[in-house]
């Protein structure tokens, strides 16, 4: 239907976005019009010559496809043909917000570092970013992430899920075969050859997923392979092992490549009796239990690694270890020391994380939550660790102080409120599961070719096992505009907080069961969220909201506490922040922590070993860590302990904070306002 005979005969030239100069043509309007918004033909044809002639009317020199394509949406908008034009619409950045990014420091997310291929990622994500909220979400979820009263993470990355756990048994029974790849790999016949499957990997599957790869028991995995080793080699092997992946983060334009490992000092029932995979993916002939002292080694050495740091005796960022504590854990011969151990790597570097599987709590190992076991159980897939792999879709966090504003004391209202906000998180979570398994289904033709790749009978990405994560940000203000005191000030205040919770929990089991997926609470890491909301708050819901956010209003440096969390400046004492905070876990499925910050403080590994076993004992906390602040000279290179102006050895300015942002550390230059201000108020604990 091209129809020439009209088109002017205009000694113009358009630019393309194929970077060719073309003669003017208006008959590519109509073909847009006709492809993208879905308009008749006639209609098309008469904006068409609308914007010709205004073309012709302006005597512009040099005219793009874009700036074309702006004055089609504009003649769209005055025929009020709104749908239309978000059809017809065009994702990108100004030029001055190009130029902006490029030169200078972007500190919204301080994940990504200021290089060449930092900023590539910027602007991919924020093209993504845009796309999401255009065509994968509907038009009312784009715009309650908008406005701020929930909060869609990683929406520059639509096309991917979000986190994954999994066993080395995987690699070690099928060896390295990556769709696409020209070469694949044997299963490892040396422990030095499956770190390197391994670290390759992660680093794949970085690429596939938003956030944190988790591995499971991964001293248990190596154990098969460092029989006969000498404690040296043992120690070197481990060596290898943090500084590889403390160096992975290179390959996503510098962002951190965030690694967990999970490490059990006894040998976990699940794993004890479980036919060991050694050399080139054979079993050895014995049980993991045969293993357990080249595991207990290799647990003792890696944490000797950490305790170290690196060359400059700077803690390691990545990864980060966690140590499973269980009862059985104390029955272990030596189990003291380890714990001492660990714990003076905690209070000197503060890497350890501390896990806590409690015989009484729901069956629960490594990083699998129990959403993911019994079914793994009752399919019999725990004798086949490889099997176990788990996912998380997405995560969606929600403004809680913001349903306190609305509500105005009324508690039926809020309870009905927050019930609609979480069945507005279940509908976004229910848009991006759509949308992934449409990538998902050109299987191993796909973008998801990787998480499609199916060695063992599924898919190395299980839909049908994965989980839906919705978070919460300031239920401690919450409290507050309800009750009057924040959740440490009174019993009142925490009641109310757990009745929260425990509401919300009951409301995730039953939209999981009227949807037929698995929503899971969890303590989100909401570094930017936190901030996001307070600011949002403050502009749309002033003046309530400038009585409870924390922070200095004047500066903007304000913020939410996060998720569950008691307020970070409170004066508790730690084992009473952990028993409290620790009440909030039973309800929560997903990942949780308390964080006990130490400042410059360090109350020793004997002390910190007791204030552990006082928590597995006495508390429901399920996990926690000590998080100690560092102050890096660049100048002499030394590293000092606590947060300070100037470097303590050679008194130089020049000098880098480090401390934990959410669960891991970070460069503080690189902080928002909001976390920074938090950063200020931290309450320091040193005595345990
Ligand atoms: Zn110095």
């Amino acid at each position: 239907m091209v129809d020439q005979s009209e088109t002017t005969d205009l000694t113009l030239f358009i630019r393309t976005s194929g970077e060719e100069i073309a003669p003017w043509n208006r008959q590519r309007i109509v073909d847009a019009l006709l492809r993208e918004a879905d308009i008749d033909y006639l209609l098309a044809a008469e904006i068409s010559k609308d914007v010709e002639k205004q073309i012709v009317a302006s005597g512009i020199g040099l005219l793009t496809t874009s700036l074309v394509r702006e004055l089609v949406n504009a003649k769209l908008i005055e025929r009020g043909l709104e749908k239309e034009r978000r059809l017809h619409g065009r994702l990108g950045f100004p030029l001055y917000d190009v130029r902006q990014l490029i030169l200078h420091q972007n500190k919204e997310n301080a994940n990504t570092p200021h290089s060449p291929e930092g900023t590539n990622l910027l602007f991919a994500e924020g093209i993504k970013k845009e796309f999401s909220l255009y065509d994968v979400f509907s038009i009312d979820i784009g715009e309650a992430h908008t406005a701020g009263d929930l909060h869609i993470h990683g929406l520059g990355y639509i096309d991917r899920p979000y986190s994954c756990c999994q066993s080395l048994e995987y690699l070690k029974l099928f060896g390295l075969k990556l769709p696409h790849a020209i070469n694949s790999a044997k299963p490892a016949k040396h422990a030095e050859v499956l770190l390197a499957h391994m670290v390759r990997f992660s680093a794949v599957l970085q690429g596939h997923f938003t956030g944190t790869i988790g591995w499971d028991a991964l001293n248990i995995s190596f154990a098969p392979y460092l029989r006969g080793k000498s404690d040296k080699e043992i120690r070197q092997f481990a060596q290898m092992l943090v500084y590889e992946f403390s160096q992975l983060s290179a390959t996503r334009g510098g962002q951190a490549l965030y690694t967990d490992i999970h490490l059990y000092y006894d040998m976990p029932q699940t794993w004890a009796d479980l036919p060991a995979i050694g050399p080139m993916g054979k079993p050895t002939g014995e049980t993991y239990r045969d293993y357990t002292p080249e595991a207990q080694r290799f647990a003792y050495a890696i944490f000797e690694v950490f305790k170290k740091g690196d060359a400059a005796g700077r803690p390691f960022i990545l990864p980060r270890p966690l140590l499973h504590i269980s009862e059985a854990f104390f029955h272990e011969p030596r189990a003291d020391e380890l714990l001492r151990h660990a714990c003076d790597v905690a209070g000197a570097q503060g890497n350890t994380c501390f896990v806590f599987d409690r015989a009484a709590a729901a069956l629960a190992t490594g990083c699998f939550n129990n959403v993911f076991l019994p079914e793994a159980s009752a399919r019999g897939e725990l004798a086949k660790p490889w099997l176990m792999r788990q996912a998380a879709v997405q995560s969606v966090t929600l403004n809680m102080p913001r349903l306190g504003y609305k509500a105005q004391g009324d508690e039926t209202k809020l309870f009905n409120d927050l019930s609609e906000l979480m069945a507005r998180a279940a509908k976004a979570h229910i848009q991006k599961k759509d949308f992934l398994e449409k990538l998902l289904s050109y299987a191993e033709q796909g973008p998801l070719a990787v998480l499609a790749m199916n060695a063992d009978g599924s898919p190395f990405l299980r839909m049908n096992r994965s989980y839906y994560i919705i978070g919460l940000v300031g239920l401690n203000e919450l409290v507050r505009i309800f009750q009057g005191s924040e959740l440490h000030q009174s019993q009142d205040a925490m009641a109310f907080g757990l009745r929260v919770v425990g509401f919300m929990q009951k409301e995730a089991d039953h939209l999981s069961e009227a949807l037929g997926v698995k929503f899971v609470l969890e303590q989100t890491p909401a570094e930017t969220t936190a901030y996001r909301f307070a600011r949002l708050d403050l502009k749309h819901y002033s003046p309530a909201a400038g009585r409870f956010v924390q922070g200095d209003i004047a500066s903007g440096a304000i913020y939410y506490t996060n998720s569950t969390h008691l307020n970070v400046a409170a004066n508790i004492a730690p084992l009473q922040r952990v028993i409290e905070e620790g009440k909030f876990h039973q309800f929560m499925a997903g990942e949780v922590i308390t964080h006990l910050q130490l400042g410059d403080a360090d109350p020793g590994p004997e002390a910190l070993a007791r204030f552990v076993r006082s928590v597995f004992d006495r508390s429901d906390n399920r996990q926690m860590d000590f998080t100690p602040e560092f102050t890096s000279c660049l100048s002499c290179g030394k590293t000092a302990r606590g947060l300070d102006e100037k470097c303590f050895y050679c008194g130089s300015s020049d000098v880098e904070g480090i401390a934990q942002l959410t669960k891991y550390y970070s460069k503080i230059s690189g902080w928002n306002k909001g976390k920074l201000a938090e950063l200020r108020n931290r309450m320091i604990n040193s005595d345990f």
